[in-house]
């Protein structure tokens, strides 16, 4: 596949850059990857040894000392550049992630269109990595505050977003000064290693030190663990589940060091009985099966006032009857597989226990089978009808299952309802009443880290800090002033007078 070649992805890769150099281990074992797309065999790649780790991170670390002392506008021309060099294998890349993850073409090619948006933004960012100056309270004093490069920086990134959140974390912590090591999930190595050979032409180009970015293969938790231990990691971010995330948190924290959690949502629509349908209903299908449904901003529940729960029904099993399943290279299709045969599992085990508490499936549940179905990957969207304390719902099931929940009265109950469950990642609300919407976003409203009107919950812009509360970790990334997380913050007073005022007024007879 011409793809592949021009990405550099061999039939056996190896697992370990230190961003020039690949580490030749290759007997630690090997991933097999299989697009979930054709169920065909893509290429492998050899696992990284505890002896590569070791070697990335003190390379890693010896880069972060020279890259730091690089003047942050220099650091953001590196990063124009690599957008640019993302921009030429746009097309090869988004295939790729469409290939490897399953999800359509066009949500690869905007996937990597994310990450040239980011190395953009991270430009501008380079030269506004402002402190503030503050008025001090003694005389000849000044007073102010400044951001400094953190450190080398572990990024352990999810399946479903194998290369934009990368580079949401890589491109912000590049231009405040700091190396990266990233852990990319071990379903989706192959993008991982794709950008990191593009990464190559530009740091040889510039003479960059070994070491800013780097890439780094383990099975499962093997590599990942080894990072939240690690003390010369100041920083980890972790996209992921919240089991995963959970422990992350606690061995991170044991050790003080910082971590940036983007984990599970479990994110609701309200639509009101004053809402624009023909707004609402793309905004729910759009956010429920896109991505099959695999996005950490899926809507998994809809809240629907009882005044037009039946109506809204039944517009929603007809226009789910038209998303067209299939393989998500061909572009005509809406919806490509599952991630692999386990998520599969996880969505007949969801729809069970959906049934045994109570709940109904209006449509959908079916694993498709036959030609252009053979990776056994492909399932029909659900929509089903559920109470919202049913421990189902109160799950994040990673599939297209859509939940659909009554309220009755004022607006009020439905942000209850909303805010009823553990995550607080995205949330959205279609309505035409100005007060209702008001009510959505305001401090007595949703309690999610993304609070939507009239559009749904999926698509956030990187312009905006991404990220959620409750135990979605509390994290935020991309735009914003998301880039402080990467920065190690310092107060400096400074005395230009002739006196030395303490505080408390207390004097020495010195
Ligand atoms: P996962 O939790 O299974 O894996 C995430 C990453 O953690 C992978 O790289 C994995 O190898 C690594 N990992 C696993 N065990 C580890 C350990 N002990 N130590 C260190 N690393 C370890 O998640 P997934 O299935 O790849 O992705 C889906 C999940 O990610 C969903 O819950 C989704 O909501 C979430 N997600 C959240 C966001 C967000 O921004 N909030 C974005 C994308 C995905």
């Amino acid at each position: 596949m011409h793809f592949l070649q021009e990405l550099g992805i061999k039939d056996k890769n190896y697992g370990a850059s230190t961003g020039i150099e690949w580490n030749t281990t290759s007997d630690q074992g090997e991933l097999n990857i299989i697009s979930p797309a054709d169920g065909k065999h893509i290429a492998s790649v050899w696992l990284a040894s505890k002896e590569d780790y070791e070697n990335i991170v003190l390379k890693a670390y010896a880069a972060f000392k020279e890259w730091r002392m690089v003047p942050a506008p220099k650091r953001g021309e590196v990063v124009r550049q690599i957008g640019n060099a993302l921009r030429e294998h746009k097309k090869a890349l988004g295939t790729l992630v469409s290939y490897e993850m399953g999800k359509s073409l066009q949500e690869g090619l905007g996937e990597v269109q994310e990450m040239i948006d980011i190395c953009d933004f991270a430009v501008g960012q380079s030269r506004q990595l402002y402190g503030a100056t503050i008025h001090s309270e003694r005389e000849h004093h000044r007073l102010y505050d400044q951001y400094h490069p953190l450190g080398v920086v572990g990024i352990i990134s999810a399946f479903n977003f194998p290369v934009a959140v990368w580079s949401w974390n890589a491109m912000i912590g590049a231009v405040c000064g700091d190396t990266n090591i990233w852990k990319p999930s071990s379903k989706t190595p192959l993008t991982a290693i794709a950008v990191q050979n593009i990464l190559k032409v530009v740091i040889e180009s510039n003479n960059l030190p070994e070491g800013l970015f780097s890439l780094i293969v383990g099975r499962g938790s093997d590599v990942g663990e080894g990072m939240l231990n690690d003390r010369r990691l100041p920083l980890i971010s972790i996209t992921g589940s919240t089991r995963v995330g959970r422990h992350g948190a606690e061995v991170i924290s044991r050790r003080f060091g910082r971590a940036i959690l983007e984990l599970g949502g479990n994110n609701a629509i309200i639509i009101t009985p004053s809402a624009n349908l023909k707004l609402a209903l793309p905004g729910v299908v759009f956010s429920a099966v896109g991505t099959a449904g695999q996005r950490c901003t899926t809507t998994r529940r809809l809240i629907l006032h009882e005044s037009i729960y039946n109506k809204v029904k039944e517009m929603l099993i007809n226009a789910y009857k038209t998303v067209r399943i299939g393989n998500p290279m061909d572009e005509s299709n809406h919806m490509g597989p599952l991630i692999d045969k386990g998520a599969v599992k996880d969505y007949l085990n969801a729809i069970k226990a959906l049934k045994e508490q109570g709940g109904t499936v209006l449509t959908g549940g079916e694993v498709l089978e036959g030609k252009g179905f053979e990776s056994g990957c492909y399932v029909t969207p659900v929509v089903a009808e559920a109470q919202n304390n049913f421990p189902i719902v109160q799950e994040e099931t990673f599939a297209p299952i859509l939940y659909l929940i009554k309220y009755s009265g004022d607006v009020e109950n439905a942000i209850a309802i909303n805010n009823d469950v553990m995550q607080g990642l995205s949330s959205a609300i279609f309505t035409d009443n100005l007060q209702e919407s008001e009510m959505f976003l305001a401090h007595c409203g949703s309690d999610c880290g993304i609070a939507n009107v009239n559009i749904g919950t999926s698509g956030a812009e990187i312009g905006g800090a991404f990220g959620g509360e409750k135990e979605t970790g509390g994290g935020r990334e991309s735009g914003s002033d998301a880039w402080k997380g990467y920065m190690r913050r310092q107060t400096n007073t400074i005395n230009y007078g002739k006196g030395l005022p303490l505080a408390q007024g207390i004097k020495f007879d010195i």
